[in-house]
């Protein structure tokens, strides 16, 4: 991997002279860049941030980091803690006002881990293979290290800017039940990242052949609106059987809405995508694309992705996926209650109490209750195309990643794009390189997550093109 890893990332040194003249054209950049000289840095502050353990509870590890780093280099910071062992960090770069400003943020959380299923040390952030394997790896230090090389930059070329450029490093995105992140930044402290665009986690590239082939910006995203599906019976002897045990009907719910096809609805930015993807897609898979447009042959095509591209089954629903069980005191003992965890995804458009009444429908037993979590994401409204922030983005995946064509994409998952779109801010997703397969194999979440070494560099050098292009003084 390694080797053509390399090839790869030093075939597009020479798009990137040819980007920054592009963006010289467009927006003068500062000064230009020696990135190559920049590539221990980059990798230094990367794993660096992926060698501290920030799981919900630990982020203020990662914003000590951060404010040592900025500040060292004159840029001062601002922390903001609800709880001080959750703190956000926020840093200005003032520009002349001329423009509304330009929001970079990253959240600095990541998820738990189970340390057996690890083949290295999850925050080791050890380089193995081409790749840089840690918890975080890619979800989202690669974005949290991209914003922050950004920062430096603008300030040592002492970059005339049109926008401020806010910088937001963000605790718990991954477990916010206390509201400590965004939501406390958007409730207390609005003023301080109020903006015209945001650029945060939430899109991709595509390698493909070792080359980006496809860039996502994300413009929308799916909502959480999880559910607990409990089920209630006769406690009693294990010895005895009962056909009340909620174990029982809990099990033959989870696996009904499980395995529920629900129903197939395209909006604006899906249709846009699939029918991008059918005109740049090898031909077999283009078919595929092709007739899930058509609305006679789309059910072999959705069987097709159901089963080898899940992540795009999930965007033509609201999806149902299992996640936890909970049931039971001891071997011997019929317990009165089970209980499961649906992670339900709704469509940015779907009327969800109706689709809890159709879930229902699907489960039809009685002695079973949906019952709605709580969610601390609002209802957000996709973002524009089109906007001086989007086209920004085109030039610059055009500029560092040559022939990859730019695709609206709404992610299945949530972001604090949620929060910052619900607010008037018009958030775009980005993401450094990955193949199908790494994505499938390593995602984030995952047992285990790594990012290839060479889609690092491509990335940092991807958001500093945004910025300069969309901030910078014309
Ligand atoms: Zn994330």
């Amino acid at each position: 991997m390694r080797g053509p890893g390399r090839f790869a990332a030093r075939g597009s040194l020479f798009a990137v002279v040819a980007a920054l003249s592009l963006v010289h054209a467009q927006a003068p950049a500062p000064k230009a860049i020696d990135w190559n000289s920049l590539r221990p840095e980059i990798l230094q502050h990367y794993r660096s941030l992926v060698q501290l353990d920030t799981t919900a509870g630990h982020e203020t590890l990662a914003v000590d980091y951060l404010k040592k780093v900025l500040e060292a280099e004159g840029i001062p910071t601002k922390t903001f803690a609800l709880d001080p062992k959750r703190a956000n960090l926020v840093a200005r770069l003032k520009g002349n006002g001329s423009k509304r400003p330009l929001l970079i943020l990253a959240h600095t959380d990541v998820v738990g881990v189970q340390k057996e299923k690890w083949p290295v040390d999850p925050f080791g952030a050890v380089m193995k293979d081409g790749y840089i394997w840690g918890r975080g790896s890619k979800d989202d230090k690669p974005v949290l290290t991209a914003n922050l090389m950004t920062m430096l930059l603008l300030k040592r070329l002492g970059a005339q800017l049109d926008r401020d450029v806010i910088f937001l490093a963000e605790s718990g995105e991954e477990a916010d039940t206390y509201g400590v992140g965004i939501n406390y930044m958007v409730r207390e402290h609005f003023d301080e990242i109020d903006a015209e665009f945001a650029m945060t986690e939430g899109g991709g590239a595509d390698i493909q052949d070792g080359q980006v082939r496809r860039v996502n910006v994300g413009t929308a995203e799916k909502v959480p609106a999880r559910v607990r599906l409990v089920a209630t019976g006769t406690a009693g002897h294990g010895s005895v059987p009962r056909l009340d045990n909620p174990l029982i009907h809990l099990g033959a719910a989870v696996q009904k809405v499980g395995l529920w096809q629900t129903p197939m609805r395209l909006n604006e930015t899906t249709r846009a995508y699939f029918q991008k993807l059918a005109q740049i897609s090898a031909p077999d898979r283009a078919a595929i694309y092709k007739a899930l447009l058509d609305e006679k042959r789309a059910d072999e095509a959705q069987k097709f992705l159901r089963e080898h591209s899940p992540g795009e089954y999930s965007m033509l629903r609201t999806s149902v996926v299992p996640t936890m069980l909970k049931a039971g005191v001891g071997a011997n003992v019929i317990p009165s209650e089970a209980e499961a965890t649906l992670d339900i995804r709704a469509l940015p458009d779907e009327n969800v109490q109706a689709f809890y009444a159709e879930l229902t429908k699907v489960i039809n037993d009685p002695a079973l209750k949906v019952e709605p979590i709580p969610q601390t994401r609002p209802a957000s409204p996709a973002s524009k195309l089109g906007t001086e922030m989007y086209q920004a983005m085109e030039r610059a995946a055009q500029a560092i990643y040559p022939g990859a064509t730019v695709i609206p994409s709404m992610s299945t998952g949530a972001s604090d794009m949620a929060q910052l779109r619900a607010k008037g801010i018009q958030s775009y997703g980005i993401g450094p390189g990955s193949t199908e397969a790494d994505a499938i194999n390593y995602p984030a979440h995952g047992d285990v997550e790594r990012l290839a070494e060479s889609s690092l560099y491509p990335f940092v050098r991807y958001v500093w093109t945004v910025v300069t292009d969309v901030g910078g003084t014309r």
